[in-house]
């Protein structure tokens, strides 16, 4: 089932003429005639879950909001995360339905503000999008008294200038605002965020381009899809040692194992699996064996001790080293760091030279036992979930190959 998939194939879709014959912004017909609170309550009866990572309920997100201030819709298209890169083909392929997508939940939210925040290194992205708003100005979908409505909208494209940690919604507030893009201290109980003093809500870009769907087939009809919990379908991305990478659309609860042979094509070289990161670099590793009856939704990869992230799946064959596969994950995290906390900025650093001592041969046991004391201060313990999340990938990483670290160490020192 497509959902958000459905035009990829369409040649030259990226044009707004194109995307009206098919069907893009179609829905704002139906969406002018209803009252924007009928729209919250559609898209909170889909049980339409956040699709950037954090599966947060997008409705209930919405009904935080009082209606005492302006408020800004804000788009994060900052997708940064290694393995993930769904959302980069909504902005290339159907760009009108992400707009489409905001202009019905700006008029559900009462936004007539609305930013996209793009990724720096998203340039051939940027370009589409920001032609797609052009000719959506002109055709009059956005502007002034769209549609005859009496509802303005104005949505502006924000280019990032390159730092992974933009993705975490406060920092993309702070970087729209002109700061420096650090995350803002969380408040005691879930209330909106605040753009320019005003409130604002953050949704990842295949989240809001589902919104289309929804108003036009009525919630029951997503609900057909996935399970109670976790209805409807995501963009799954599939990389690393495999046949087939690429992006497919399956309903959440689809078997992973099914999915890496069906739509990966199976591991590549005829090797064996080893391993399967499931949702971006940053949640827990599995080994083969934990993914035989694994299905992808969110409850299923919970109980497996993991998250479904993002839904990018990174494929690791036998072949495979793991120290260095974990030294080289910690480079990255160490460098994206933001630096604000010192038990991230620092326990980021100390974990890469750690695991990079070890893996140059110069690596103790105890090494082991420092790396999880490592962990074990940097989690819990910093303003934003980026610590935590890295803490998080060396104990996944420790949890399930131990043994292969133990190994390494073991031949070329006696300790
Ligand atoms: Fe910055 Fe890391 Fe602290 Fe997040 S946890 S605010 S990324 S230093």
């Amino acid at each position: 089932m497509k959902i958000v998939s459905k035009n990829f194939g369409i040649k030259n879709n990226h044009q707004i003429d194109v995307a009206i014959k098919n069907g893009i912004y179609s829905s704002l017909n139906i969406v002018f005639k209803k009252e924007p609170k009928e729209i919250v309550e559609e898209v909170d009866l889909s049980g339409l879950r956040g699709k950037g990572g954090g599966g947060g309920a997008t409705g209930r997100k919405w009904k935080m909001l009082k209606g005492e201030k302006k408020v800004y819709l804000c788009v994060n298209a900052d997708e940064s995360e290694p393995g993930t890169c769904k959302d980069r083909q909504i902005l290339e392929k159907d760009p009108h339905l992400l707009i489409e997508g905001i202009i019905l939940s700006s008029y559900a939210i009462g936004a007539n503000e609305s930013y996209i925040y793009i990724r720096g290194e998203y340039t051939t992205q940027a370009k589409i999008l920001q032609q797609a708003i052009n000719e959506s100005y002109q055709k009059g979908f956005l502007g002034k008294n769209i549609q005859n409505s009496n509802f303005n909208l104005e949505l502006t494209l924000h280019r990032g200038a390159g730092a992974y940690i933009c993705g975490e919604k406060s920092a993309l507030l702070e970087s729209i605002e002109g700061k420096r893009g650090h995350p803002r201290l969380k408040p005691k109980r879930p209330e909106p965020d605040y753009l320019f003093g005003e409130d604002a809500i953050v949704n990842n870009v295949e989240t809001i381009a589902t919104v289309p769907f929804i108003i036009k087939n009525g919630y029951q009809a997503y609900r057909e899809f996935g399970t109670a919990c976790s209805p409807g379908t995501l963009l799954f991305a599939i990389s690393g040692h495999i046949n087939n990478a690429g992006v497919y659309e399956v309903p959440f609860a689809y078997p992973m194992k099914k999915y890496i042979e069906e739509f990966g094509g199976g591991v590549w070289k005829n090797r064996k699996l080893k391993a399967v990161i499931p949702g971006g670099s940053s949640t827990k590793i599995l080994k083969a064996e934990d993914i035989e009856d694994l299905k992808l939704d969110y409850d299923s990869m919970r109980e497996a001790g993991t998250s479904l992230g993002t839904g990018g799946m990174i494929v690791i064959d036998e072949s495979t080293c793991m120290v260095k596969t974990l030294k080289n994950l910690l480079k990255f995290y160490h460098e994206e760091s933001c630096g604000q906390c010192t038990p991230c900025r620092e326990g980021s650093g100390w974990a890469y030279k750690l695991v990079k001592k070890i893996y140059e041969d110069n690596g103790k046991l105890k090494d082991l036992e420092l790396l999880k004391d490592n962990s074990f201060i940097m989690n819990g313990k910093t303003i934003c979930v980026f610590g935590v999340a890295v803490a998080d990938v060396i104990d996944g990483f420790l949890s399930k190959f131990e043994d292969e670290f133990i190994e390494y160490i073991r031949k070329n020192n006696v300790s």
